[in-house]
C-alpha cells in the first residue's frame, strides 16, 4: 500500500497542484468568495482514483471501522437499503493500525492534494470519529455517511475571538438543550473554523456551554448544526499570512440562535422534491427513480429523526422559557399557575 501511496502522491497529486493553483487563480483574488464556491474538478478526480487505488478512508483503524458502522444498529434506511451495509462500503477492508497509517500520513504529507484525495484531511476524519462514537442512527445517515463517501465536507467550531481558546473551558457559546435532548439552541461567534467556506461544507461541529452551572471541564457539549441553516450568518474567509487556503479555508462564523431546524429542514426539502416529482410527471413516483426514493427518505426522517411535532413542542418550551422564564413557560405550557413557595 505505501507503494501505491507513493506512487500515486508522486505521479497524480504532485502534478496536480499546479492545475488547483491556477483554478484557483482565475476564480479571484486571495479571501474572495468566488475563490470558494466551487472545487476544483481535478480533485475529485484524484478522489476517485484513490477510491480505485483502495486509499479511500485509510485513517480508520479497525476500532474506529467497528464504532462506524455500529452506529446503524438496528437501523434499516427507507427500501429496504441498510447503513450499516453503506457505511461498511466505504470503510476500508483491512483496516491499518494507528502507527501502520502513520507511515502512509508521511507520504500523504508530500502533496497538499493527497490527503484530501484519500477522505484523510482535517477536520473531517477527527468529526467522521466524534460521529462515529456518538452519532444517533438518523445523524450517522444525515452525516457520517456523506463525509465517509467525500461527499460532504465539515468543519469543529471551538476556538473563538472572545476568549482564549487554548483552554477549552473558556470557550462561552451557547448550547441551549432542551429537557428531552433532542434539541438545542446555539448562539455565539466562532472563528479559524477550518473547511467552514468549503463549497461541500455542510456540517459544523460547535463546542459550546450546555450546562453553565457544572464544573468547567463538564460543562460544554458539541451542537450538530448544518452549515445551511438559517442562523449561521456571516461566514467569513481569513487570510493566514495573506493565504486564504481555498477552497476549504478558514472562516469567522456567528451562530444566531439557531432553532427549529430538525423540523424546518426536512419540510423545506420535502417542499422542494415535491415539486421536482410534479415536474417529472410518473417518473417523479417511479419506485426504482432517485427521487421517489429521496422523497421517501426524507419523508422518513420527519418521524425516524424524532417526529416533527416533539420537535415543535420542544421548540415551544425553549422559546416560552427564553421570554417567559422557567415558572412563566410552565404556566404557558400546562395553563397552571406555580404554585407558591
Ligand atoms: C490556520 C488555522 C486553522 C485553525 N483551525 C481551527 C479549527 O478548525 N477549529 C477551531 O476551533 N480552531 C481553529 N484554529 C484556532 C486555534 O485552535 C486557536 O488559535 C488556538 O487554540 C489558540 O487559541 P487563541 O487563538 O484563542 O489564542 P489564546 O488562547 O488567546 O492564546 C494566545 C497565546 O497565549 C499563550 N497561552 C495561552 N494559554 C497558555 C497556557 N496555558 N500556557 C502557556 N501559554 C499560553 C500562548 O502563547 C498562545 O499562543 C485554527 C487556527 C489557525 C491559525
Amino acid at each position: 500500500m505505501r507503494e501505491r501511496l507513493w506512487a500515486f502522491v508522486h505521479e497524480e497529486c504532485i502534478p496536480a497542484e499546479e492545475s488547483v493553483e491556477a483554478f484557483l487563480s482565475a476564480a479571484g483574488h486571495p479571501g474572495e468568495a468566488t475563490r470558494f464556491a466551487v472545487v476544483p474538478p481535478v480533485i475529485e478526480a484524484l478522489k476517485e482514483r484513490a477510491r480505485d487505488l483502495g486509499l479511500w478512508n485509510v485513517w480508520a483503524d479497525e476500532h474506529m471501522c467497528h464504532l462506524a458502522a455500529g452506529r446503524a444498529t438496528d437501523d434499516a434506511g427507507p427500501c429496504g437499503v441498510s447503513l450499516r451495509r453503506d457505511i461498511e462500503a466505504q470503510l476500508p477492508a483491512e483496516p491499518l493500525t494507528v502507527s501502520e497509517y502513520a507511515l502512509l500520513a508521511e507520504i500523504m504529507g508530500r502533496s497538499e492534494l493527497a490527503a484530501l484525495a484519500c477522505n484523510c484531511s482535517a477536520p473531517d476524519t477527527g468529526n467522521m470519529e466524534l460521529l462515529s462514537r456518538f452519532a444517533t442512527p438518523g445523524q450517522a445517515r444525515r452525516w457520517l455517511l456523506p463525509l465517509l463517501q467525500g461527499r460532504m465536507r465539515s468543519a469543529f467550531l471551538m476556538t473563538e475571538p472572545d476568549v482564549a481558546s487554548s483552554d477549552a473551558r473558556n470557550i462561552a457559546c451557547a448550547i441551549a438543550v432542551s429537557d428531552d435532548g433532542a434539541r438545542a439552541t446555539v448562539s455565539g461567534r466562532k472563528w479559524w473554523a477550518t473547511g467552514a467556506c468549503h463549497p461541500q461544507c455542510g456540517l459544523f461541529l460547535v463546542l459550546g456551554v450546555s450546562d453553565a452551572g457544572a464544573r468547567p471541564t463538564r460543562r460544554h457539549s458539541i451542537a450538530l448544526v448544518p452549515a445551511s441553516a438559517p442562523g449561521v450568518r456571516d461566514v467569513t474567509p481569513l487570510l493566514v499570512f495573506g493565504y486564504d487556503d481555498a477552497p476549504a479555508g478558514h472562516a469567522s462564523v456567528t451562530l444566531d440562535a439557531l432553532s427549529g431546524i430538525k423540523v424546518f429542514v426536512p419540510r423545506v426539502a420535502l417542499a422542494v422534491m415535491d415539486r421536482a416529482i410534479q415536474v417529472h410527471g410518473g417518473a417523479g413516483v417511479e419506485g426504482r427513480g432517485l427521487l421517489a426514493r429521496a422523497y421517501a427518505g426524507m419523508r422518513c426522517l420527519r418521524i425516524a429523526d424524532g417526529p416533527d411535532d416533539v420537535h415543535e413542542r420542544t421548540l415551544a418550551g425553549l422559546e416560552a422559557r427564553r421570554v417567559l422564564g422557567a415558572a412563566g413557560a410552565r404556566e404557558a405550557v400546562t395553563g397552571r399557575r406555580p404554585a407558591k413557595l
